[in-house]
This record gives C-alpha cells, structure tokens and sequence, in this order.
C-alpha cells in the first residue's frame, strides 16, 4: 500500500470503499495513478470534469482569478459571481440565481425556498419526490430519498413523502393543493441512469400548475451539456419553476447554484439564506470558463453525438449478452443495467485501465468528460465487454 492511502486508512473516515491506488494526476479524458498506470476516465468524478482534466481554459481561468481575488464575503458584489449569475439566467430562462458550493448545498437551498414560498400561499404540505430519487445526504436530503440512506440516521424530518416514479396516477392521488413541492431528476442519476418519460415531466408540469405546486427539477447530475442539452429539461419543453445545478458546473471546482422564478426566489428576503464559500470569485470564474468552452467548442452537440456513439457501440457489442438487462440514457450519461453485481464489475474494468462506477449496484455509469473522443470510448466499451466475458 503506498503512504496516501496508508495515511487516508489511518485519518479520514472510513466512509468510501475506495479502489486500491492513489490517482495523481489527469490530462483531458486520462488520469494516471502514482505507480504511472494510466486510465481512461469514463467517470469524471462522477459527472463533474466536464471539461477533462487540465483544460487549458479552465487552468487559465483559475490561475488568473487566483492572482486577483479568491475569496471576500457576501456582503460584497463580485464581478465573476454577478456574471455567472447572469450568464445562468440567459442559457436557462429562469429569473434568479443562488450561488452554492454543492449539490447537496443547492437541494437545501431549494426545498428552503420552497416552503418559504408555499406558506406564503398558505401551503404547508409535503415536498413530494420520487422513488429512486438521489437528492444528496444532508438529513433533508436524505428525507426525501431512499429508505437505505436513511438507516441509523433517523429521526428523520418531516414534510416529505416519497412516491411511484414516472407514475402519473401517482401524482393524480398526491400532488394537491396543499403540496409545498414536486422535486424530479429527468434522469436519475445515483438510481441507476433511468429517465423519466417526456410526457411524464410534461404532465408533471400540469399537474403542478393545476395546483399551484413548485416543481423542483434537478439537474445537479444530468445538467450543464451532459444530455446533449444545456438542461435535461429542454428535451420535455417544459420549464421548472426552481432548478438545482452542481457537478459538471464547475468543471471539478466546487459550485452549486439555485436557480428560480422571480417571485419564488422572492420569497426569501435578507437574513433568510446564506452561505460563506458560495459564489466565490475563484469558483465563478471556473464556472463561467466552463461554461464559454461548452459553447465555444459545441460540446452539447458533441455530447448528443459522441453519446450516441457510446450507445451504439454497446448496443453492438453488448446487446444479448447474458449479463446485460438494458442500456439506457441520453448523450454522454448512460448506464448499462447488469444481471450480476455491478461493483465487481467496475473493479475488473479498473484493473484494466478504465474508470467507471456502479449506480444502484448493478448499473455500470457512463458519464465521461464532455471532450472525450471515440477511441477511448470504444476502448471502454470493449474494456466492459471484456470484463463482463470473465464474469
Ligand atoms: N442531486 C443529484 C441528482 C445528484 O446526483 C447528487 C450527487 O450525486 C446530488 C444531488 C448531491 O450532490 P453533492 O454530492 O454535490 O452534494
């Protein structure tokens, strides 16, 4: 065992099975580890190396706030924040924007604005989620997700309830008058890469205007570009009245954002929400660096083209084989749902030089960086169909 990891066994909590070498350093869609073995990042960080690693453009824009200013408090204006405030709102169409640090940051940040909203209209029912939903782990969070994150945390807080996902009789007998929100991922992420229906959102969204309930779409996992749109939520046409932002935003430095309507974002008034890091110079700048590249270098439709590549590829080589249930998603987020244990799985692809995770145990993740190319998504493509032939 090499001393970061004898050192991360000894002082950190012991709360990631984490694979069995120390990553030191990464260029574009590789990383490499401390015994220089090389891997193709099929993961980035779970969605968030939007850009890669080392993104000239992203290592400028850091290098170049970080002699500025990197941090002041929020009582001051910056500039990077009000332009990334700004620029979110025009790619979005939402009216306001709250600057976080995470995803599970944002998701907090939500469900407050939320309920301050709805009792301002004399609401006090639940925030209703979904079943297989992933929110992030803060208790709230967690209140709204699975039964298993809850486990040993309990007491849980109330004024949440879970219901069928991409069920619209569901929402008919629980979504009413009283419902303080309807938070929806358009692709499940943790859950195992499953999106709901375009006509599900769509009626989602009716429902929720017959009743005058905030919906709640986030996008922390399968937004910024990763669907071949912008927001997952441009493949429905419909709009959501709050959307959580995290991951990919930032391009791997810490940023969470909140965006919303004009008069739900009203809801909250001085003093009611707050935040030391979010929204820092430092993290605004790689944001808005992210985001200038994804439309400078047309990394949405890359990501619609080089996911349907990805698909068809393991469609090709994948469709039949005895391990494999489905293969679903859209653009680069897709998952490969198995008959066997997923974490095995990725444990051998690793071994051989390509880093991907298990979702829902046994759902393989795709959700490489956005300027991966063809030759390594073929790689691991072929890197799964061989691990999968040794299972
Ligand atoms: N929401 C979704 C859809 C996520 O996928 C995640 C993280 O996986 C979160 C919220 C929580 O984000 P974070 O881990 O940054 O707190």
């Amino acid at each position: 065992m090499d001393e970061a990891r004898a050192l991360d066994q000894k002082s950190h909590f012991q709360t990631y099975k984490r694979l069995p070498f120390t990553l030191s350093h990464g260029k574009g869609a590789r990383v490499w580890d401390t015994g220089g073995k090389e891997y193709i990042d099929m993961l980035a960080g779970i969605a968030v190396n939007s850009l890669g690693h080392a993104h000239p453009a992203l290592v400028h824009a850091i290098k170049n706030q970080a002699e500025k200013l990197i941090h002041v408090s929020n009582f001051y204006t910056t500039a990077p924040q009000a332009r990334l405030s700004a620029k979110l709102t025009s790619l979005s169409g939402m009216d306001r924007v709250f600057l976080c640090s995470s995803g599970v940051e944002a998701i907090e940040g939500a469900f407050k604005v939320a309920r301050k909203y709805a009792h301002s209209k004399g609401k006090s029912g639940p925030i209703i989620s979904l079943e297989g939903c992933f929110h992030g782990r803060s208790i709230a969070a967690i209140a709204s997700g699975k039964e298993k994150y809850q486990q040993g945390f309990e007491p849980m807080p109330g004024g949440f309830r879970q219901i069928p996902f991409n069920d619209k009789k569901a929402l008919d007998e629980h979504v009413d008058d009283q419902t303080t929100a309807l938070i929806i991922e358009p692709i499940q992420g943790e859950g195992g890469i499953r999106p709901v229906d375009p006509d599900y959102l769509q009626y989602a969204r009716e429902v929720c205007d017959r009743h005058g309930t905030t919906l709640i779409l986030d996008e922390i996992q399968c937004g910024i570009a990763r669907t071949g749109k912008m927001f997952a939520f441009e493949h429905s046409g419909i709009k959501p009245d709050i959307m959580t932002l995290a991951k990919g935003l930032g391009g791997g430095v810490p940023v969470g954002a909140i965006l919303a309507r004009e008069d739900i974002a009203g809801a909250l008034n001085p003093g009611d929400h707050g935040t030391t890091f979010g929204g820092n110079p430092l993290a605004c700048a790689a944001a808005l660096a992210v985001l200038k590249t994804i439309e400078r270098d047309g990394l949405i439709e890359q990501a619609a083209e080089k996911g349907a590549f990805l698909k068809q590829k393991l469609n090709e080589k994948l469709k039949g084989h005895k391990l494999v249930k489905e293969i679903r998603g859209s653009g680069l987020m897709v998952g490969v749902d198995l008959n066997t244990d997923g974490g095995a799985v990725m444990r051998k692809m690793a071994e051989m030089g390509v880093l991907v995770n298990a979702a829902s145990m046994t759902v393989i993740r795709f959700v490489p960086p956005l300027i991966v190319n063809e030759k390594d998504i073929e790689t691991a493509v072929d890197v799964l169909k061989e691990a999968l032939d040794q299972s």
